[in-house]
């Protein structure tokens, strides 16, 4: 067998997860790639399909493979989950998901025992927790894509408004990702300015309407996968590429601010539950968690998130 570094594997040939291998081939960050999914034969179409761009791109080996492939891998991304059933209950498909974890998690370990792995499944932050507590692995090597895709979302959006290269906006999507997430607009930045202090300098200040658009921008953000499943069917491109930047912090160690989902330290008394903050992303994986100083409104909704995950984990029995 080959044994090409670096290695990603990808549980989960979806939307998602093929859209990642996409993007990842394209950064030219890998130089072996494993793909496994229950159906083998869509797996193969897929694997085929993309391979096929070999001339190309940077040098890569892809395979459509199963478990035992997976040895070796510096880092494992899981997109594989049980879908919805008609007339099954959110919680329901949860406890599905949870029981796949169980004997998914472990398997990943015993064949890729040094891999980080990052979790992407939703409830990304409910099922990171999960894989942490069967995977007996410790919990910086374990991450949930987190609020990275919703930060992306309000950059970008932020960035249309104010007329800015999303690149120079720095603010975050923090808690859960899901309906109890909030914007910690009290840090949000343009260029090192605090958005609260770059606004008054700003040309449209006086027609502006600032807390109506900031507002505006955050609910945008939340119900964005609402409307683009409503509109296509599923989300996988900003997610993708979300997991993209994601890998890169990892395979090239660059100690990146990302707002991963990653087990609560304590933070505003907080512990046993995965949820986002910025956090240091390495080759370790989680590398540091920032306690990032929130308005009093911000930290309640924190705080609103990690009991609203507490809730559903104890509800299925974690
Ligand atoms: P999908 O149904 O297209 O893909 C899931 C894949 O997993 C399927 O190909 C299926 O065959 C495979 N699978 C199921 N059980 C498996 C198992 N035991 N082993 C191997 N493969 C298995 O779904 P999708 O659109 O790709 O979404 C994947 C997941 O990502 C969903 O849970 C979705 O909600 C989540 N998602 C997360 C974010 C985020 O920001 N965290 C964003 C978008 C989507």
């Amino acid at each position: 067998m080959t044994n090409l570094t670096p290695k990603v594997s990808i549980i989960g040939a979806g939307s998602v997860g093929m859209r990642y291998a996409y993007a990842l081939i394209m950064k030219g960050l890998v130089r072996e790639l494993v793909i496994v999914d229950l159906d083998k034969k869509r797996l193969e179409g897929e694997v085929m399909d993309l391979s096929h761009g070999a001339p190309y791109i940077s040098p890569v080996e892809i395979r459509a493979g199963d478990y035992s492939d997976i040895k070796n891998s510096d880092l494992v991304v899981v997109t594989a989950g049980k879908k919805q059933k008609t007339g099954q209950s959110r919680l329901e498909l949860i406890k599905d998901n949870a029981e796949l974890f169980k004997t998914m998690i472990p398997e990943i370990v015993r064949q890729a025992p040094a891999a980080i792995i990052l979790i992407v499944t939703n409830p990304v932050d409910i099922l990171s927790f999960v894989a942490y507590k069967v995977s007996g692995k410790p919990a910086h090597e374990i991450l949930g894509s987190g609020t990275v895709l919703d930060t992306a979302r309000l950059r970008f959006l932020l960035a249309d408004n104010c007329n800015i290269d999303p690149r120079n906006i720095h603010g975050y999507i923090l808690g859960e990702h899901g309906d109890s997430e909030f914007a910690a607009w009290s840090t949000a930045m343009i260029g090192g300015v605090l958005l609260k202090n770059y606004c008054p300098t700003c040309d449209h200040f006086k027609t502006c309407k600032r807390e109506t658009v900031l507002a505006n921008i955050f609910n945008e953000v939340k119900d964005s996968a609402y409307e683009i499943i409503e509109r296509k069917g599923e989300t996988s491109y900003g997610i993708g590429l979300a997991l993209v930047r994601i890998t890169r912090a990892i395979l090239n160690n660059e100690n990146s601010v990302l707002p991963v989902s990653s087990l609560a330290n304590g933070y505003l008394g907080i512990e046993d539950v995965y949820l986002s903050l910025p956090s240091i992303v390495n080759k370790t994986g989680i590398k540091q968690v920032l306690s990032v100083e929130l308005s009093a409104q911000e930290e309640e909704a924190f705080r609103n998130s990690a009991s609203t995950l507490k809730k559903i984990i104890s509800e299925i029995g974690f």
